[in-house]
């Protein structure tokens, strides 16, 4: 049985030996040094390393949610541990000088007092949801994302999306799961549209 001892230096030894208590992966190392070992493949051993850190970090991701009422909106927008959508969809260099912006808006206080858009003359709660999705100044800029989810959408699929109230359509267009997910590549161009969408709306909002 592999065991460690507290007071013995020897290098890298005891660091390993914990890792693999931490992830239970001590007995594929036990099983190798028994007599009638069996050698997992080079894939068998690194995808087995892989599951049993992930199944330990998902068990202690989840504990730490769970345990405080603070996170209950925020384990809706990040169901499981795993790349936020915003790194997922902005992997590619075109991409990448949005990927800040989102990520920013993502983690935003906000304040709910009513406030008066100087654009529009009307109040708003929420000064994103407003730019992004009730502005009459930005009417141009939603009219051409429409146009351009129509050629990646279905019909039906665009509707859902359209006939969201602000809130939640800006939430979706953030990358938050609140509608229905689209596969994959429909959903990765979907928010590449809205993250450059969103990213637009707010230069041309308080730059002009
Ligand atoms: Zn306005």
């Amino acid at each position: 049985m592999l065991t460690i001892d507290p007071v013995l230096h020897l290098g890298f030894i005891p660091d390993v030996c914990q890792y693999l208590f931490k992830y239970e992966l001590h007995d594929i190392v036990n099983n190798l040094l028994s007599p009638q070992h069996n050698t997992p493949s080079k894939f068998e051993w690194k995808s087995g390393v892989k599951n049993a850190i992930l199944r330990e970090e998902t068990y202690l991701w989840d504990q730490r949610m769970a345990a405080d009422s603070y996170f209950a909106f925020f384990r809706i927008l990040q169901p499981a541990v795993e790349p936020a959508v915003v790194y997922k969809v902005s992997n590619i260099s075109l991409y990448r000088n949005s990927m800040l912006v989102i990520a920013r808006l993502w983690t935003r206080p906000v304040t709910l007092e009513n406030q008066l858009c100087l654009k529009c003359n009307n109040t708003y709660q929420d000064e994103l949801v407003h730019v992004t999705c009730e502005c009459p100044s930005k009417l141009a800029l939603r009219n051409q994302l429409t146009d351009s989810l129509a050629s990646i959408l279905l019909p039906d699929e665009l509707l859902r999306v359209l006939e969201l109230d602000s809130v939640s359509q800006t939430l979706r267009f953030l990358g938050a799961p609140v509608e229905t997910i689209f596969d994959m590549p429909s959903e990765t161009l979907f928010l590449r549209n809205t993250f450059a969408f969103i990213v637009n709306c707010i230069q041309a909002y308080f730059e002009h």
